[in-house]
């Protein structure tokens, strides 16, 4: 007979399985692996196919209904008594010769969570599992293509795009085994959902450095890309005396200085040119053309917008002094997203409890839950990456850090069933 009293008694809290995650992260990395240590999942290939199959059958035993939806994601849901919903996931795609953990581990960890709710007494949200195809961008294609179907963002013209190898995204999302045909039903009915959260390694030095466990991301950065063409005379160099040149490679030297110097300004968070081209690039000629492309990061759109107008204030100059002259254009921005203060909130409070060292801090990087937080409300969880690395062979996480991470995502989890809308004003601070 069932003692009243323990029937009633409240479960313990849910915990993650940190050695099964572990164990199936180090599973994973052996799918594209080369003996550096690096992975190699290039989206739809086989490689990513083989991750994706993996995994779908850790979905299947925590539980899930698993299914690829036609934009080649792969999905695992349990519903929820109430009909709302809560997602969870990151990617299972690699960059080439990059890391173990970039994605992996969101998606293993968020598995973990299902299983560790699994058997529980009836949810209120349904959770979504969800690894997001073609995060990265395989073969010069536009990334986060899986989490952008989801919120109706791919169209035909995008599907009917060849990439570096002459494949269409149709093509290519059809040879991972997806229906295709069926793209735009992955949209999803967003105004069910909510609350997404992804968990990630930060790809950064922050936490590693300052010795931090947890992250909470405050917002998504954004990112406007900048082309600057610097238009010199060509001409000998032995027989144009200095004071005659118009050095375009000498000018756009001073470009690139100005462009670094601004985030110690305060204007933006950070400032890059990554890119130089230089003509005719020969030891004897004083350089006559210059191509640099660069880009400027920030969590705020604003921020962005006013730092456009400071480079071009700062180029004006260098133009007039160097006798060249300066093209500036402005290309693809994409748009910062801010985390919900709500559910920001709840995470802000799992760390807080947590017993681990935590911070608040903004995502350099691009993830897939930018695209779907400007519709649902979002927040994301990172952990340290040791040396800051990531995208590289030697990208890794010390297992303490990544179950520490795994559990504050089914803490939230947990949090964000309880409520349809959690609360902005809970006040911990790291
Ligand atoms: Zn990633």
């Amino acid at each position: 007979m069932t003692d009243p009293a323990e029937a009633t008694a409240p479960l313990p809290a849910p915990r993650v399985d940190g050695e099964r995650l572990v164990a199936r992260l180090t599973e994973l990395r052996g799918i594209g692996a080369a003996a550096d240590g690096g992975v190699t999942r290039e989206a739809y290939g086989s490689a990513d196919v083989a991750g994706r199959d993996l995994v779908a059958g850790w979905m299947a035993e925590a539980g899930l209904a698993v299914e690829v939806d036609g934009a080649a994601n792969l999905i695992g849901r349990r519903a929820g008594t109430t009909g709302r919903w809560l997602a969870s996931g990151s990617h299972l795609d690699t960059v080439v010769d990059g890391g173990w953990l970039d994605g992996a581990y969101g998606v293993v960890a968020a598995v973990e969570v299902a299983a560790a709710l699994a058997g529980r007494p009836d949810a209120r949200h349904g959770l979504a599992v969800v690894a997001y195809a073609n995060e990265e961008g395989a073969r010069g294609t536009q990334g986060m293509a899986g989490s952008r179907a989801l919120v109706g963002q791919v169209d035909e013209e995008e599907l009917a795009t060849p990439d570096d190898d002459g494949v269409t995204l149709r093509d290519r999302i059809a040879a991972a085994g997806a229906e295709v045909a069926r793209h735009d039903d992955a949209a999803w009915d967003l105004a069910a959902f909510d609350a997404v959260v992804e968990l990630h390694i930060e790809q950064g030095p922050v936490l590693d450095a300052t010795g931090t466990t947890l992250g909470a991301v405050t917002a998504i950065t954004g990112r406007q890309a900048l082309d600057v063409e610097v238009l010199g005379a060509a001409n000998h160099a032995g027989a144009t005396p200095m004071e005659l040149r118009h050095d375009a490679l000498a000018a756009a030297a001073e470009v690139v200085l100005a462009i670094e110097a601004l985030p110690a300004t305060g204007a933006v968070r950070v400032a890059t040119v990554g890119h130089v081209t230089v003509g005719p690039n020969v030891r004897n000629v004083v350089p006559g053309r210059v191509a640099l492309s660069a880009e400027l990061r920030d969590e705020d759109a604003g921020r962005l917008d006013a730092a456009m107008a400071l480079v071009e204030a700062e180029l004006a100059p260098i133009a007039e002094k160097r006798g060249v002259a300066l093209r500036t254009s402005w290309g693809q921005r994409v748009q910062p997203t801010a985390c919900d203060p709500a559910v920001l909130a709840v995470v802000r409070r799992v760390c807080a409890e947590s017993g681990r060292t935590w911070t608040e801090l903004p995502s350099g990087a691009g993830h897939d839950a930018q695209i779907l937080g400007r519709e649902i409300p979002m927040a994301m969880v990172f952990v340290p990456s040791r040396g800051g690395l990531s995208h590289t062979p030697h990208e890794d996480t010390a297992p303490d850090d990544l179950v520490a991470g795994a559990q504050a995502l089914l803490d939230a989890i947990v949090a964000l069933d309880d409520v349809d809308q959690p609360d902005p004003t809970t006040e911990d601070r790291p």
